[in-house]
């Protein structure tokens, strides 16, 4: 089969052809309908050499969508041909976060040493790929599997970090998004989903403004020198809640903390490796930060059931697998609109 694999680091994939897995005990074998390509796929083939504990190679796509093809011996309660979403973050299944769905927070995930299928073991970026086991399935009822993938990182991420702050999302609150790309512009569904709050949107890129619009942002700012006294006048001075940071580079921080409200909250949840200073006069008053990493299983179920109420529809760009470098090459220059999708 067709596979997209990283086999050196700082450097593009390869589309190769390896072999079909078979199921052992235990483990499931998912025909893959579509596979997301995530922004973190280019800082993992950026890294040098022992900034992640991954073994090469490997193949890439850890948001993947499918039907069960095969079940390995012992697998019971799952049929051929259901469809599924896989759950990404591959923990131990026994410490007590695994335990409570959190496989995102594994407490061994240091000896496991891969975070997941596409992060360390096999992916979804090939016709099919083998899961340890069916803990990592999530039924997807009628939703299409060929482009339900985004829904399970893209998605997951999203609901997970603006689940977590709700409470802060009171009638007459503003949620800032900064990143309108694969995350972004499902964080924007969601907030319109599951709060009241005034969404603001900011990107650098006109193309991912107005898909923000479309989907219901209050307000979408190009991002540059004005946009914190834009986002201070339109909330009269108090600034945003919730500021949630798809970029997390050096400037989008600093946008973040000149946004955020006393008593918000700023969730950096993009890898660019921008810092925040946090102390006394850094940050308004009780202003939270936190670094939500990816999101429970539990959680995904909720985010499919959002989807399947036609509460969020990701916007879904589909290519070819064999476009594969090609849609990377897209989504480095910021060319991509919503998630790109690979089929093979
Ligand atoms: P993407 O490339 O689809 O979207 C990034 C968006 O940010 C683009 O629309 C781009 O135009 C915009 N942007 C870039 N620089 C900007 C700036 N200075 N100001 C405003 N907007 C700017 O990427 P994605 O797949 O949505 O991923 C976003 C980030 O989240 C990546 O860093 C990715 O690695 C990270 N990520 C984190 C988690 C997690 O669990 N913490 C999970 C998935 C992805
Ligand atoms: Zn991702
Ligand atoms: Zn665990």
């Amino acid at each position: 089969m067709r596979a997209v694999r990283l086999t050196t680091w700082q450097h593009e994939p390869e589309i190769l052809d390896i072999p079909v897995p078979e199921p052992g005990p235990g483990q499931v074998l998912v025909k893959v309908a579509g596979a997301g390509v995530c922004h973190s796929d280019l800082h993992v083939m950026d890294w040098p050499e022992g900034a992640l504990p991954y073994e090469l190679p490997f193949t890439l796509g850890h948001e993947t969508a499918g039907w069960i093809e095969q079940t390995g011996p012992g697998v019971e309660g799952w049929s051929a041909g259901e469809a599924v979403a896989v759950y990404g973050p591959w923990g131990c299944g026994r410490c007590h976060r695994c335990a409570q769905g959190m496989e995102n927070y594994c407490e061994r995930a240091p000896e496991i040493r891969a975070a997941g299928g596409g992060l360390g073991r096999d992916g979804g970026m090939a016709e099919y790929m083998l899961l340890p086991s069916p803990r990592f399935l999530v039924p997807l009822g009628d939703l299409d599997p060929r482009t339900a993938a985004p829904l399970t990182d893209a998605g997951l991420t999203s609901y997970h970090a603006i689940k977590r702050s709700l409470h802060r999302l009171t009638p007459g609150s503003t949620a800032l998004v900064t990143g309108i790309g694969g995350l972004g512009h499902v964080a924007v569904e969601l907030l319109k989903a599951l709060s009241p709050a005034t969404v603001v949107a900011v990107d650098t890129a006109p193309g991912k403004l107005d898909l923000a619009k479309r989907l219901g942002a209050d307000h979408a700012l190009p991002g540059d020198q004005d946009t914190a006294s834009q986002v201070r006048d339109l909330t009269s001075g108090r600034g945003a809640e919730l500021v949630l940071d798809f970029v997390g580079g050096r400037q989008t921080l600093a946008l973040a903390a000149a946004c955020a409200s006393v008593l918000g909250e700023v969730a950096i949840v993009g890898l660019a490796g921008g810092e925040l200073p946090v102390g006394m006069g850094r940050l308004p008053f009780e202003c939270s930060v936190s670094v939500p990493y990816w999101g429970s299983r539990p959680e995904l179920m909720e985010v499919i059931a959002l989807a399947r109420q036609r509460r969020i529809t990701p916007h879904v760009e589909t290519f070819p697998l064999e476009q594969a470098l090609e849609v990377y090459r897209r989504l480095r220059e910021g060319e991509l609109t919503g998630r790109a999708v690979l089929l093979p």
